[in-house]
């Protein structure tokens, strides 16, 4: 709720003016920001624990028996929180921790504020 790529993320969107609300139990599966403006939910995710398919995400290769259905179960569950908000009209964005490194900062937050805006 709080990690470090989150925090990163919300300061330059509220430097770019777009407001919002963080883990609104009220919206399925609570994402970590609304825009309730827009009708945008956003998930921030760790890359190792949600499965991403970059360098920090790659299958783990210790503690197989351990990780390898935790990440499957976090995937599904990613997916599952997404289709709700869908079918209730909402968009959902996610955006993964290596996207959020110092050096693709910019242009992460730059696509997203393009597509909260595009509505
Ligand atoms: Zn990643």
């Amino acid at each position: 709720m709080n990690t470090k790529p989150e925090v990163t993320l919300r300061k330059a969107l509220h430097r770019l003016g777009f407001r919002y609300v963080i883990g609104d139990k009220r919206f399925p599966g609570t994402p970590d920001l609304v825009f309730p403006k827009y009708k945008a939910a956003v998930f921030v995710h760790g890359c190792f624990g949600h499965g991403h398919e970059c360098r920090q995400g790659r299958a783990p290769s210790s503690n197989v028996d351990y990780w390898v259905p935790k990440i499957a179960a976090n995937r599904a569950r990613d997916a599952r929180k997404e289709q709700a908000l869908r079918k209730r009209g909402w968009r959902v964005f996610t955006i993964w921790e290596c996207e959020l490194k110092p050096v693709s900062l910019q242009a992460t937050v730059a696509c997203l504020a393009r597509n909260l805006d595009s509505n």
